[in-house]
């Protein structure tokens, strides 16, 4: 499929027309990745952040969040409940935070790897090399970075820089020298996204081969530059990307087309604009993982990268028995093993 044919399906209204796309894709999906869907269990470790993106509400300039950072104990609390729900993965974000040391996070790492059958998946920003190697070496698989957007002139726009000038997509190739698994996305409808931008950051995923694609719809949120009309510079009449629901799960089943392989999260971006059915429309579309929320009530309410998350008033366990629910009345199985990349022994099926 080439760069026309993309923006040509992500500007398709036609109902009709996309229900070609939803079942194409969906039929990738079961004949790729199969059935199960793939529980990974989101730590949201500390909402402390150096950085300043112009979108995230974690941004070390917003002073509306009481910070935190979760102390090991309350992690390995954690990890347990993912033991106990059959999770097959932890997955530990957090903002970029000075104060989670390359020693005390490969601590945690080697308890988790030692006292549990979990795969280790870090979400934890741009950090350097060593740190990302100390950590693989103490046993983490998988890394989760997005690129954002691959329009380098928007991306310097919205990401004010320290200095280093190392680019995203530069950590992630070395991150899969390391034998990390990697995980990258963009957010759908961030204000100067045009669609030509959006079907190459598309055709990225494939070129960077990930193993992980993340996308959800841009949320604007108050205490940021972009959440106001002050930056909303937008681009050029009709070129604007929506970020709207229908636009995500479009971009959910051209990535599937594309990636056949990759594990594909309904993310909670997505369940934030449509709490009903949200997550299963994601699941319907292309895309074959969930992330339940781990992180303790406490501090679920700030770690607000955007406002109204979904699900930020639920407990662990009320998380993971609606996402089983919601996974099994879909006609899918909830998967059992570590759900890490599975390469194809068949060659891709020719796509739309
Ligand atoms: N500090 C880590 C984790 C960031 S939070 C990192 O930089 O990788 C994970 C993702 O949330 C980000 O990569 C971004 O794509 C998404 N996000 C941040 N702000 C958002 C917003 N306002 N709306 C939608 N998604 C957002």
């Amino acid at each position: 499929m080439d760069r026309q044919r993309i923006v040509d399906w992500l500007r398709e209204e036609r109902a009709e027309k996309l229900a070609l796309l939803w079942r194409e894709a969906d039929e990738t999906r079961q004949r790729h990745v199969g059935d199960e869907v793939h529980l990974r269990g989101l730590i949201e470790i500390s909402n402390r952040c150096c950085r300043e993106c112009h979108y995230c509400g974690l941004r070390a300039g917003n002073r509306g969040l009481r910070r935190y950072r979760m102390a090991e104990a309350e992690i390995m609390e954690c990890v347990a409940q993912a033991t106990a729900y059959g999770y097959g993965t932890v997955v530990m974000q957090s903002g970029e935070d000075e104060g989670i040391t390359a020693e005390w996070m490969a601590g945690i790492i080697r308890r988790i790897r030692r006292e549990t059958p979990l795969a280790v998946t870090l979400s934890l920003g741009e950090r350097a090399d060593d740190d990302l190697a100390a950590w693989r070496e103490a046993g983490a698989d998988r890394y989760l970075l997005r690129f954002e957007t691959s329009n380098e002139e928007l991306y310097e726009r919205i990401h004010p820089r320290r200095g280093d000038g190392c680019s995203r997509i530069e950590i992630l190739r070395r991150l899969a020298a390391m034998g990390y698994e990697i995980g990258s996305g963009v957010m759908v409808g961030i204000p100067g996204q045009t669609y030509e931008d959006l079907a190459r950051d598309i055709e990225l995923f494939r070129a960077l081969d990930l193993d992980m694609i993340g996308v959800g719809p841009f949320i604007p949120h108050p205490g940021t530059p972009l959440g106001g009309a002050v930056e909303r510079s937008v681009a050029p009449a009709g070129q604007q990307v929506p970020a709207d629901e229908l636009m995500t799960y479009k971009t959910i089943a051209l990535a599937r087309l594309l990636c056949p392989e990759a594990n594909i999260p309904s993310t909670t971006a997505l369940a934030t604009l449509n709490l009903a059915e949200g997550r299963e429309l994601g699941l319907s579309r292309g895309a074959n993982v969930v992330m339940p929320n781990l992180t303790p009530v406490a501090y679920r309410a700030d770690y607000e990268i955007y406002p109204a998350k979904a699900c930020i008033r639920e407990t662990a366990q009320q998380c993971q028995s609606c996402l089983s629910r919601r996974i099994v009345a879909l006609g899918r199985k909830v998967g059992t093993d570590k759900g890490g990349r599975r390469r194809a022994v068949s060659p891709a099926a020719p796509i739309l």
